[in-house]
């Protein structure tokens, strides 16, 4: 779990990724990497910043920094109000309660924990991956590895956050063996949870991360480096295939590509949704950040 700390620094070089692509196309993997890596600076003077934990009654949050790069102040928040945070909580608890009961696949023979999922009840955006690896069987949370702390920076990046406007889940909800691919009975007897969860949380727009997540979804074999930065539809709701994080650690290279995803992504949920997404110093003006309307 990434703490309040890494957040700040994250929004700090989230805009000085973007300031850095918007302003120097010519160079511009240097600072994006900084930040992917996290070697940003700090913001210190940043106000209510997302705190973990206490997302959940935070829905649909978007924060939108009123800084500068040299003199970071306050962040405006906008609250989206038209989806019932209650009544999701309760239904994704009960989705919760048949994912830990469920034995329809060998996967429950090997797991500590089931992983349904996590994040605001009421999501914008709902992030998929593949399914749980060690340190998510043992806690019961997707992504708490060093893939999601990769990933957090990531939805940062685009100032999305599983504390504040996103919900994150996988294909399947229980730990491959070895961290093996998910097999497609495992992922086909797991689709109806995941189907389920997507009817109640009804995002904008899914991300859909990796190889396994992507074919899955999309029910093709086509590879991940075609099928990324294209937007596709499930079930309606517009869903963009990039890189895993898990990729993205392994190789470098795949950090450029797969900034250009999230800002395509980015681009596509201000489009839906009205709303900015983008720091100050990434719409080069300094100013604050407008959110145009809450839907
Ligand atoms: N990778 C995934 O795809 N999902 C997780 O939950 C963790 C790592």
């Amino acid at each position: 779990m990434i703490s309040e700390k890494d957040l700040e620094n994250i929004s700090s070089a989230v805009s000085l990724a973007d300031a850095y692509f918007s302003c120097r196309p010519e160079k511009p993997c240097v600072i994006a990497e900084d930040f992917f890596r996290g070697d940003a600076v700090n913001v210190q003077n940043e106000q209510n910043a997302p705190v973990p934990g206490a997302a959940q009654s935070d829905a649909r949050t978007i924060t939108a920094q009123t800084d500068t790069l040299q003199s970071p102040t306050a962040v405006q928040t906008v609250t989206r109000t038209d989806e019932p945070e209650t009544n999701n909580e309760t239904a994704l608890q009960n989705i919760a309660r048949k994912i830990a009961a469920c034995n329809r696949c060998r996967l429950c023979g090997g797991r500590t924990n089931t992983v349904p999922g996590i994040g605001v009840p009421n999501p914008l955006v709902l992030v998929i991956g593949e399914g749980p690896g060690a340190d998510e069987d043992a806690k019961g949370e997707p992504f708490v590895g060093k893939a999601g702390q990769l990933l957090d920076k990531m939805l940062a990046a685009i100032n999305l956050s599983r504390h504040t406007n996103c919900f994150i889940a996988n294909i399947v909800k229980c730990r491959p063996p070895n961290n093996r691919d998910p097999m497609p009975d495992e992922a086909e007897a797991c689709r109806s949870f995941l189907d389920a969860q997507i009817g109640i949380l009804k995002p904008r727009l899914i991300l859909a991360v990796g190889r396994i997540a992507a074919q899955n979804i999309l029910n093709t074999t086509t590879g991940i480096n075609k099928l990324r930065g294209q937007f596709f539809e499930y079930r309606g709701i517009p869903l963009l295939p990039t890189y895993h994080p898990s990729a993205l650690l392994r190789n470098e290279d795949l950090k450029r590509p797969a900034w250009e995803d999230l800002k395509k992504f980015r681009a596509r949920l201000e489009e839906i949704t009205g709303l900015s997404f983008s720091t100050p110093t990434q719409t080069q003006s300094g100013s604050t950040a407008q959110n145009r309307n809450q839907n």
